[in-house]
């Protein structure tokens, strides 16, 4: 049977955060159940873009700061690490300095890092959606990986917990696939990236969730709860029941693929005594037909072009490519069949020739959501 620790937590005071997360862990049995002395633990929180802790985007570094402090006392080595959803190693270092996590890091003597700086290792994965994917070199060679989740709706996943805190694990072809699809094939496809390397332990911020249109227009909420378990897809459906948004398409595929599907037994608080409905997120996009949502993401989609007047051909990003997809004739040339859009090679360049582009279509259709608030 599994567990879900339910723990109250009313405010992000040091003090206070730092003794509910030991609670909350403390109902699992603590975390010598999950961290053996000398592991390499790696820490994901939810770094979707540069936000402050105030914004209520990305997990609180108080709560990170605990869960690495916990790991140090059990022996472990913690690394922070994650990429923002625009998965450049630029926006993800400024994600990592304004959500506070680098200064977790610098006071407890711990690296932060993107993935993007470690690179990429090809996985096989028996999934609906994916049969190969590329993961962070650091998560598949961890010995222990704890993933943070924040307490959200997603205009496409409906909620953001502890499955699709995974989406942020590959890199941007992989997700961008995910956008052109239909809300089921979308929900398998979280569902796959989640199963490429299950974490071993999953702490939830809810102290301050947001409901609605989120993961980042959505209105704050004042939850108050830190949810623990083993396993994600149990808290996931803990955090469901709890904010009243049961009708999941990621909970009902994995329910359909028989993945954390077991009795769950509640430890802390009840459910009904800490209910907190979120109002649903309101979404257009998958109502778009599919072929038209991909031919609007061919247009859209971002990529990368080789500036030579900068170029000195050091062959550096031919030797860094993940995927050999850069192919060396008079130039460096990439292959946008073969890309993953890891973008690692823009940012190995050393005189910063390889340009990440957006194309114009796709900075108004932004701006246009962001006014509609979509
Ligand atoms: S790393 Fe930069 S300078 Fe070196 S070959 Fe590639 S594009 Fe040219
Ligand atoms: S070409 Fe660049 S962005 Fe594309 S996979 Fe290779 S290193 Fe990554």
């Amino acid at each position: 049977m599994g567990k879900v620790a339910i723990v109250k937590c009313s405010e992000y005071e040091e003090k206070l955060v730092d003794g509910k997360v030991r609670e909350a862990i403390g109902l699992l049995g603590g975390i010598e159940n999950f961290i053996s002395k000398g592991d390499t633990v790696l820490i994901k929180p939810n770094v979707l873009r540069a936000s402050s802790p105030e914004a209520h985007v990305t997990t609180h570094p108080l709560v990170v700061k605990s869960v690495v402090k916990m790991v140090q006392e059990a022996g472990g080595i913690p690394t922070i690490m994650d990429m923002t959803w625009v998965g450049s190693l630029h926006s993800t270092k400024k994600a990592l300095a304004e959500t506070g996590l680098m200064d977790v890091g610098k006071e407890l003597g711990v690296e932060v890092k993107g993935f993007e700086e470690n690179g990429w290792v090809k996985v096989k994965v028996n999934g609906k959606i994916f049969r190969e994917l590329y993961a962070p070199k650091f998560l598949m060679a961890a010995d222990k990986v704890i993933s943070l989740p924040k307490m959200k709706t997603h205009l496409e996943g409906i909620i953001t917990g502890a499955i699709k805190n995974w989406f942020g694990c590959v890199p941007m072809k992989f997700r961008r696939i995910g956008h052109s699809m239909s809300i089921d094939e979308i929900a398998d496809a979280f569902v796959d990236v989640y199963l490429m390397r299950e974490p071993d332990l999953v702490l939830m911020d809810g102290v301050v969730g947001m409901e609605g249109n989120g993961p980042i227009n959505g209105e704050l909420k004042k939850v108050g709860l830190l949810l623990a378990a083993k396993d994600s897809v149990e808290l996931d459906r803990t955090m469901s029941k709890i904010i009243g948004i049961e009708d999941v398409p990621m909970l009902k595929r994995a329910k359909e693929r028989r993945i954390g599907q077991g009795e769950i037994e509640i430890v802390g608080e009840k459910i009904e005594d800490v209910i907190t409905p979120f109002k649903k997120p309101v979404t257009v996009a998958h109502k778009i037909p599919k072929t038209f949502r991909r031919a609007m993401m061919a247009v859209m989609g971002s990529g990368l072009e080789i500036n030579k007047s900068k170029c000195t051909k050091c062959l550096d990003c031919v030797k860094y490519c993940p995927v050999t997809a850069i192919k060396f004739t008079k130039w460096p040339e990439i292959d946008k069949q073969k890309c993953i859009l890891c973008f690692g090679c823009a940012e190995i360049c050393p005189v910063e020739a390889i340009e990440i582009t957006a194309s114009p279509v796709k900075e108004s259709l932004q701006s246009l959501r962001k006014f509609l608030k979509l």
